[in-house]
């Protein structure tokens, strides 16, 4: 029986309104948000983590029970610090960075020249500073530092302190964190891993050997990384502390080709599942393939902010197996027993950032909606988080009509009954059209009353999150509807 008449094209809500919506309804905080706050640094609120443990479990179970030749791994966060030595890290993954002579002060040149932007804006000069925003970028991107060079001296930018323009040359600063390990003095640095795949490379042989694998075969791991970004903004799209879900998928040379387009198309027909229409997502192919690459795109969505990578798909060579052999003097070389020849692999690798999947269906999911429902008596608009029922934080919300004549006992009961297998919430407070309110704003994609009804015929009213449409089912039906509907195995069979 539906009573919605939807009137609506569903409206897509603005970048701001995505951001406030996260953080008013759960999902995710500035981190030490009462000292506010740590710039680029973010905690997740009770829905935002069962959001991102969703994601995750999709992924991890699509990549290792849906491929028998793929097995997990959780690597260490700090690694030997020759590691970072032999991947290029050390002395390759840096972002510039400026002194001043007379202050002494040194300043990341993205912050410096975003400040002389705010001040153009203050003096109302605003399409002057946009120009600059957008020359420093295309410099930051290009790694262009005589033209940031020339641009901070071009646009008379001067050190806050000292007030003058008396600049070192732009140099280049490492996005590594780095600590001390060991006792104080005898202590030695080492790195916050700025990507998770070099836990996998450095482990290859003891997979390989301890799980008995056969080229072709992968090792998939999800973690944190860290990189102390220099342009941190857009929420957390760019974050200092994110978690990465990366696969390296070990292959012989000569191969490549073929095992780079099977995995372009296995992860796109994976965003397809859910539910990403296929004009929001975009392959980017690499023009500018990195010395060791033979292949790259990444796989873009497009945000309120644009089109933006969420996954890089790479073509790696045998570049990172031949350096850490070359620097651990180890050999990391595999035994084929069909040509009985050995050789060191070549890896295609999927790496997806966690928290990008999540900002990317906060923003999929994030509509209003123009409703005349007359069950609901609700008209006007409603915000709704349209997210896949199996990503959904809450599966079903469970209310009773009234808090006396047993109906209380009886939703209770229902709890009971579903919690070992669902994550349910139970809510007795404010109106039925109030709790359905606040459920669809966290993406909650049932919600059951327990009326009067119920207690004569054990039948309950499932109302839909998205349809709002309520129909009748008994009480018995009602794990077998979120079995079927709301579990990772309903979107794991479409792939
Ligand atoms: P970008 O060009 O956006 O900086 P990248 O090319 O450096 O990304 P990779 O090193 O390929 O990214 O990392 C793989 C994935 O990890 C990215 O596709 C992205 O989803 C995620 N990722 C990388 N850096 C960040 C970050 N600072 N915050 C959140 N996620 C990130």
């Amino acid at each position: 029986m539906c009573t919605t008449k939807d009137y609506s094209t569903n409206q897509n809500n603005t970048f701001k309104d995505l951001v406030a919506h996260a953080q008013a309804y759960g999902f995710i905080y500035p981190s030490s948000e009462i000292y506010d706050g740590l710039q680029a640094i973010y905690d997740y609120g009770p829905y935002g983590i069962a959001l991102k443990r969703n994601i995750q479990n999709f992924w991890w179970q699509s990549m290792t029970q849906l491929h028998q030749n793929i097995v997990g791994i959780d690597a260490a966060i700090m690694m030997h610090p020759t590691t970072w030595k032999a991947s290029g890290h050390l002395d390759g993954f840096t972002d510039p960075m400026v002194d001043n002579k007379d202050s002494q002060k040194r300043y990341r040149v993205d912050l410096l020249i975003e400040a002389h932007a705010m001040q153009l804006t203050e003096q109302s000069k605003s399409l002057e500073a946009k120009a600059l925003i957008e020359t420093m970028e295309t410099y930051l991107q290009e790694a262009d530092l005589i033209g940031l060079d020339k641009l901070i001296q071009t646009s008379n930018i001067i050190c806050p302190v000292s007030k003058t323009a008396n600049w070192t040359p732009v140099r280049q600063f490492n996005l590594m964190f780095s600590t001390q390990f060991g006792a104080q003095n005898d202590a030695t640095t080492v790195y916050l891993r700025p990507e998770t795949a070099q836990g996998i490379f450095v482990n290859f042989l003891n997979v390989q050997k301890t799980a008995r694998m056969k080229i072709p075969f992968g090792i998939a791991q999800i973690g944190k990384a860290f990189r102390n970004e220099i342009v941190a903004r857009q929420f957390t799209f760019r974050m200092r502390e994110f978690e990465q879900m990366e696969m390296q998928f070990f292959i012989q040379p000569g191969t490549e080709k073929e095992w780079f387009d099977y995995w372009k198309k296995t992860r796109i027909a994976w965003y397809k599942v859910l539910g990403i229409p296929d004009q929001k997502i975009h392959i980017h192919p690499h023009k500018q393939l990195a010395h060791y690459a033979a292949d790259a795109i990444d796989i873009e969505y497009n945000f309120p902010f644009g089109f933006k990578e969420i996954e890089g798909i790479h073509s790696r060579t045998d570049f990172d197996l031949s350096k850490h052999e070359q620097y651990a003097k180890k050999k990391l070389h595999y035994f084929d027993p069909n040509s009985q020849k050995h050789y060191i692999p070549y890896v295609i690798e999927t790496s997806v950032g966690l928290d990008r999947l999540v900002l990317m269906l906060l923003s999929n999911a994030l509509i209003n909606q123009k409703v005349v429902s007359e069950s609901e008596a609700a008209h006007g608009n409603r915000t709704l988080l349209k997210l896949p029922p199996p990503l959904a934080p809450i599966k079903a919300a469970i209310f009773p009509l009234l808090k006396k004549e047993g109906m209380e006992e009886k939703a209770l009961a229902i709890l009971d009954m579903l919690k070992y297998d669902f994550p349910i919430v139970y809510e007795a407070n404010q109106s039925i059209g109030k709790r359905y309110v606040r459920q669809d704003l966290i993406g909650t994609p049932y919600c059951i009353t327990v009326d009067h009804q119920t207690l004569e015929d054990e039948t309950v009213t499932i109302r839909e999150r998205d349809s709002m449409e309520q129909y009748r089912i008994t009480i018995d039906k009602i794990a077998h509807l979120l079995h079927e509907t709301t579990n990772i195995k309903s979107l794991l069979v479409q792939l």
